[in-house]
């Protein structure tokens, strides 16, 4: 229930875990089309959860109707979190200049270059949709939005997690990410992800820290599962429609409240 919500939402990872357990293979056909070979694989912890809101602060402004604010808008409404027949457009300011974001090489991991270069071309698949994105590859006091971290023993199953706060002030919504990680072996061993499979997460959770929701078709990027190769064209519709809709639009669907 969070019709006008000041809401703090708790971390889930601990109910998603549990949800996604058993999900990691798909019937031979998926796995053949896999990246590396590897069977896919969940890449946040529950395949159904996608990115973990921690703190969602102000009710609508604005409110549109589903079907005026989800035509052709490919998967963005489906995918959205809807409760008691409202979803919520969370996402960056327009006027965002560039996002600035530190990638540091893994520290002590065979190949640490390579593993930072492939994150780095995943997150920089978004580059101009719709903000340039600037990576920062050194550590330093270089103010950035936000810095990759490495995950060497990923918890459950988790290849990747983003995690954003978005909060609104006199009606200027803001969006903050809190984490960004990424895993480097494979959950539950310790195979090391190939670069594929780093740049599909990275991008993955780009997609999320850009405000984008799970995906339905195994194609696409923002699919829960690993799946995919490279950005589809209904990611970037997807995206394009996000950034269309006003921030913190609420969105109602009489029918969704009924259910
Ligand atoms: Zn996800």
């Amino acid at each position: 229930m969070r019709r006008n919500p000041i809401t703090l939402i708790a971390t889930v990872a601990l109910i998603a875990t549990l949800a996604a357990f058993g999900r990691r293979t798909l019937d031979g056909r998926a796995a053949a089309q896999d990246i590396a070979g590897a069977p896919p694989a969940c890449i946040e912890p529950a395949c159904v959860t996608g990115p973990i809101v921690d703190a969602m602060v102000g009710s609508p402004v604005v409110t549109m109707e589903e079907r005026e604010a989800c035509r052709d808008v490919a998967y963005l409404c489906r995918g959205l979190d809807w409760n008691d027949g409202m979803a919520r457009v969370l996402r960056w300011d327009r006027d965002t200049e560039v996002i600035r974001v530190r990638v540091p090489v893994p520290g002590g991991w065979p190949r640490a270059r390579e593993v930072r270069d492939a994150a780095i071309r995943g997150l920089l698949a978004w580059n101009g949709h719709p903000f340039p994105i600037q990576v920062e590859e050194r550590d330093g006091t270089a103010a950035v939005d936000f810095t990759v971290e490495w995950m060497a023993s990923p918890p459950g199953s988790q290849l990747g997690q983003a995690g954003t706060r978005w909060t609104q002030e006199n009606g200027r919504a803001s969006i903050q990410v809190t984490s960004f990680r990424l895993a480097l072996v494979s959950p539950g061993s310790s195979d090391e992800l190939s670069p594929e499979q780093i740049e599909l997460t990275a991008a993955h959770e780009m997609g999320h820290a850009l405000g984008l929701p799970h995906s339905d078709e195994q194609r696409d990027v923002m699919y829960p599962e690993n799946t995919a190769r490279t950005l589809s064209a209904r990611d970037y519709k997807a995206m394009q429609s996000l950034y269309r809709l006003p921030n913190g639009l609420g969105i109602w669907d009489a029918a969704k409240a009924d259910e």
